[in-house]
Order: structure tokens, then C-alpha cells, then sequence
């Protein structure tokens, strides 16, 4: 069996479309069936990787190492699945496939067009997992009428047509903005979305309509006359407290038996209910914890997507609400404020705009015993904080920030050096380490080895680190015995810097347990 769902936007762009869809991919997950969700991006880098989290979120690292949109991180939460290159699609990559065909002859001296190679290599990766799972659910990345995005809606068409009709639904999700003035809800938006679409030829079969206010039934009747769908396949999307309410929301408008009936089977298991249940006592919490998250990006909280949600999950399951703070590094006022936190995060990032702010909170962390955790350049910091406060190693440094350090602490690997580009050239995805027995990250894992998703070019420098553990800051996991993945400091209540990423393993009731702990510590450091 291979069923497909289309995810298309209109309207407005940030609808929630990722969301959408892996809500209705839950409550399919619920009845019993294997799904996977894929992501078409219309733009034309080949992945996200080299993109400014400012412009696009965080960049989300699968574990088979593709650079990817932070959607897929939306997908793995709400499916506790692993995504993969397979999971991740651009125009750019779709274009480079293309061409690079082209240049080996393989299309025997054809003009090679959007129509049919481009809409061609699109729909053969439609199918990418349909040996995988039995419903693949497509999103379509960008709002009907983007020129860019005219390919994809093109090559879903020509799927439809190609296929079984009750084997491919078309799910369109839109706004229908609310006129304070008028006190009115307006569908004219839908309306013209919907029409665009249908002039490319795709009919909705559903559509979930983003909106701040009920929609009453004489609206969902306009919309289902102007829009040629089912008034009961006009879906109420009204802004919840969670995202993981969704999936309900959605469940008590019965979209998941429209959806089956569409796709005419036949649910393959007693639906389970208690998700449901599970999710909703995530909300009750009876404390409250302060976390501090000093990053380079301070006002778009996309940019650390997945962090957040781990803060959030770990939290939930100790009965607390995290209060996470995004401070930016060059706030002339950080450490004042730090005062204030129960616990202090510094991330990962590239390139050395305010390094020299994420060092002094480290080292206020560090001084005053506060929880703190750090992620890849967090722990990276870390330990030039150590090298150079602990260890006396003066203006120790990383080579990515001073080339010409005495001290290179955290330096990249020769066989790294010849890299030229930009993107695909970092040690990327799973990688395995063991840790060592008595210590805190042995405690917080309670296993002897691990497998992280990774993301990064340099490492902290082996040469160093009998210094550093004499001075405090222990290494307590290594990959294959050489690389240092995890340090920490003994004589402090929670200090920890791991070279991965372990926000990208954070489900809902499956905190991950370096968040977990470090929120558990983070409670304990009320005041
Ligand atoms: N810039 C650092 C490196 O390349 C850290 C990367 C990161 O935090 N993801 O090693």
C-alpha cells in the first residue's frame, strides 16, 4: 500500500503546514499505519546548510547527516521517527540531479526542460519512502502562486494523474484573518488560494483553515461552496496553547477518518487514544524554571527550534514550565542578567561574533555553580573558558577565532584543512563515543556509549587535554578514544559541554537525558 498526502500553503507563509501535516501523520500513526513525511523546499540552495538561521531557523542534522529544514525536527517529534536525506528535498538539489545528468549525456541529446526532467526527478522523489512506510505525507515548502514553487504543484498534479485518484489526497492549509474593525472573519483569502490552485490543476480535497477565532458553520459552508470541498473537509485550525494539541483538535473534527475514507482503507489497529492524555498532562507543572539561552540569535527563536522544544519536553516531564530567555551575547548587560536564570545554555554557531560574551557567561556559570550546559561551540567556549581561566593558558583560543593562538585549544583536524566549500564538508550526523564510568555524563546516560548527531568542523585539540583535566575540566566520552565529545567540571554541581547535538533526540515523553538533567539541576539552583 502506498497512499500520499499534499501539504500545500496559501495566503501567508509560517502557517504551520509541517505542523499540519504531522498532526494528521500522528493521528494516522495512532490508527496503526507506518507514515513518513518528506519536505520539498522551492529555493535554490542544494540544503539549507549554509543559510542564515536569522532567515531560515535552525538548520535541522539528520542522523545520516543531511543539513535540513527545521521542519524535519517538527516531523521526528511528532512521529518519533528518524528522518534522513530522503526526508529533505530543494530546488537547488532537484537542479543539480538534473544537470548533472544532463552533463554525462544520459538524456541522449533531449532539450532538457522544467517540464518533463525537472517535474520528473520531483515526482520520483515523492515516492523516495514508499517502500518505507504505507502513507507518505508531502509538504510543499512556500504558498501557491510563489513562482518557484509552480514545479512542484506541476509535478503533484501529473502524480495525481498518473496514480490511483484514492491513493493521493491534496491538503491545503490556509488563513482566514480575523477584521477587528468589521468583527469580522474574512474567507476571501481561502477563496483566491484555493483558486490559484486550481488553476494549476490541483482540487483540495481538505482545508485547514489557520484562524484566531471559531469559524461558524455559515463559513465553513462559504468556503466549502467558493472552494469546491465538503463542508465537513473545511477544518478549524485555532491557535492552541501547544503544538502537540493539534493532533486532538484535528481528531475532534474527525479529519483522520476523512482521511481514511479518502484514501479508502482501513485503520490497522484500535486507535490509542492515550497520546492524547500523555500530552495534555505534560502541561501541568507546578514550578517554574529560568533558563538563559545566550546565543548570537536573540530574537528569532526558530533559530534554536530544537533546543527549545528539548528545554520544554525535559521540562514538562519534571512537572515544571521552563521560562527560556534568548539573551543576545552582545548585550552590554548580559551578566547582570544572568543573575536572574536558574540554569545557562550556550549553543552551537559558527564564526566569532561574540565569542568573547559567550566565554564570560561560561565563566560566570562556571564561578557562581550555576547549571550550565553547552552545546557544540557552547562547549567549545567551554573550554577555552577553562583553558584560560582554569589552566592559566593565556588567550588560549579556538583556530576558528585567532589562527595564531599559542594556545589553540579547540583547532581543526588536518585532514579537514583542505576544505574549500562551504556546506558537506563538516563531520556531520551519527557518530558513536563511549563515556566513562563515574562521571556525570555516565550518571545522566546510565550506558557505557552513545550515538549523536554532529555538525561541526573543529574539535577540541587532544594535545591539551592532560592540562585541562589536571586544572578541573575533565573529558568524560571520546569517539573512537581519540576525538573528545563530552567535558565537564567535577567540583561543580552541573557543568557540562557536549561536542554534538542532542537537541535534535528530544520527544515529547522522551526527554533526552542531558536535558533533563540539566533542568533537574536547574531546579535544585532556585533561589
Ligand atoms: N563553529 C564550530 C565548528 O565548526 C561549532 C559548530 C557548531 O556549533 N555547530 O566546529
Amino acid at each position: 500500500m502506498a497512499k500520499y498526502i499534499f501539504i500545500t500553503g496559501g495566503v501567508v507563509s509560517s502557517l504551520g503546514k509541517g505542523i499540519s501535516g504531522a498532526s494528521i501523520g500522528k493521528l494516522l500513526q495512532l490508527h496503526g499505519f507506518k507514515v513518513n513525511m518528506i519536505k520539498f523546499d522551492p529555493y535554490i540552495n542544494v540544503d539549507p546548510g549554509t543559510m542564515n538561521p536569522y532567515q531560515h531557523g535552525e538548520v535541522f542534522v539528520t542522523s545520516d547527516g543531511a543539513e535540513s529544514d527545521l521542519d524535519l525536527g517538527t516531523y521526528e517529534r511528532f512521529l518519533d521517527l528518524y528522518t534522513s536525506k530522503s526526508n529533505t528535498n530543494t530546488a537547488g538539489d532537484i537542479y543539480k540531479t538534473v544537470i548533472t545528468k544532463e552533463r554525462k549525456g544520459d538524456y541522449d541529446g533531449d532539450t532538457v526542460q522544467v517540464i518533463p526532467h525537472i517535474t520528473d526527478e520531483i515526482k520520483r522523489r515523492f515516492s523516495a519512502l514508499k517502500d518505507e512506510c504505507e502513507i507518505s505525507i508531502i509538504e510543499i515548502g512556500g504558498t501557491v502562486g510563489d513562482i518557484e514553487g509552480l514545479p512542484f504543484m506541476e509535478a503533484a498534479r501529473q502524480f495525481k494523474l498518473e496514480n490511483n485518484p484514492e491513493d493521493v489526497l491534496s491538503i491545503h492549509v490556509t488563513l482566514v484573518p480575523y477584521i477587528a474593525g468589521a468583527h469580522e472573519l474574512k474567507t476571501k483569502p481561502t477563496q483566491h488560494s484555493v483558486n490559484k490552485l486550481r488553476e494549476i490543476g490541483i482540487s483540495p480535497d481538505m482545508i485547514i483553515c489557520r484562524t484566531e477565532q471559531p469559524l461558524d458553520d455559515s463559513l465553513k459552508r462559504k468556503i466549502s461552496l467558493f472552494c469546491n470541498v465538503k463542508q465537513e473537509c473545511v477544518i478549524e485550525a485555532l491557535d492552541v496553547p501547544s503544538i502537540y494539541y493539534i493532533p486532538e483538535a484535528l481528531y475532534k473534527q474527525k479529519v483522520d477518518v476523512l482521511v481514511i475514507e479518502k484514501l479508502n482503507i482501513k485503520p490497522k489497529a484500535k486507535f490509542d487514544k492515550t497520546w492524547f492524555t500523555k500530552i495534555e498532562s505534560l502541561s501541568e507543572h507546578h514550578k517554574i524554571v529560568k533558563i538563559a539561552v545566550v546565543g548570537k540569535y536573540s530574537d528569532l527563536k526558530d533559530a534554536y527550534k530544537s533546543i527549545d522544544e528539548s528545554l520544554n519536553i525535559a521540562s514538562a516531564e519534571l512537572k515544571a514550565k521552563a521560562e527560556i530567555h534568548y539573551l543576545g551575547v552582545e548585550d552590554k548587560n548580559l551578566i547582570n542578567k544572568l543573575k536572574w536564570y536558574n540554569g545557562i545554555l550556550v549553543p552551537g554557531g559558527f564564526g566569532n561574533r561574540g565569542i568573547e560574551g559567550k566565554i564570560k557567561a561560561i565563566n560566570f556559570a562556571r564561578e557562581n555553580k550555576i547549571p550550565f550546559f553547552g552545546i557544540c561551540l557552547g562547549m567549545q567556549c567551554s573550554v577555552i573558558e577553562a583553558a584560560r581561566n582554569l589552566a592559566k593558558l593565556k588567550n588560549a583560543n579556538s583556530t576558528e577565532f585567532d589562527e595564531t593562538t599559542k594556545y589553540p585549544v579547540i583547532k581543526i583536524l588536518d585532514e579537514q584543512k583542505d576544505v574549500k566549500y562551504r556546506g558537506g564538508t563538516m563531520r556531520l550526523g551519527n557518530y558513536k563515543s563511549e563515556i566513562k564510568k563515574n562521571t556525570l555524563a555516565h550518571s545522566l546516560y546510565k550506558s557505557n556509549e552513545i550515538e549523536e548527531r554532529h555538525r561541526h568542523r573543529y574539535e577540541m585539540n587532544p594535545e591539551f587535554i592532560e592540562l585541562l583535566e589536571k586544572a578541573g575540566m575533565i573529558v568524560s566520552a571520546y569517539h573512537k578514544k581519540v576525538l573528545p565529545e563530552i567535558v565537564e567540571i567535577k567540583s561543580h554541581p552541573f557543568f557540562i559541554g557536549v561536542q554534538f547535538h542532542p537537541e535534535f533526540a528530544s520527544r515529547p515523553m522522551k526527554a533526552h537525558p542531558i536535558f533533563k538533567g540539566f533542568i533537574n539541576a536547574a531546579l535544585k539552583n532556585k533561589n
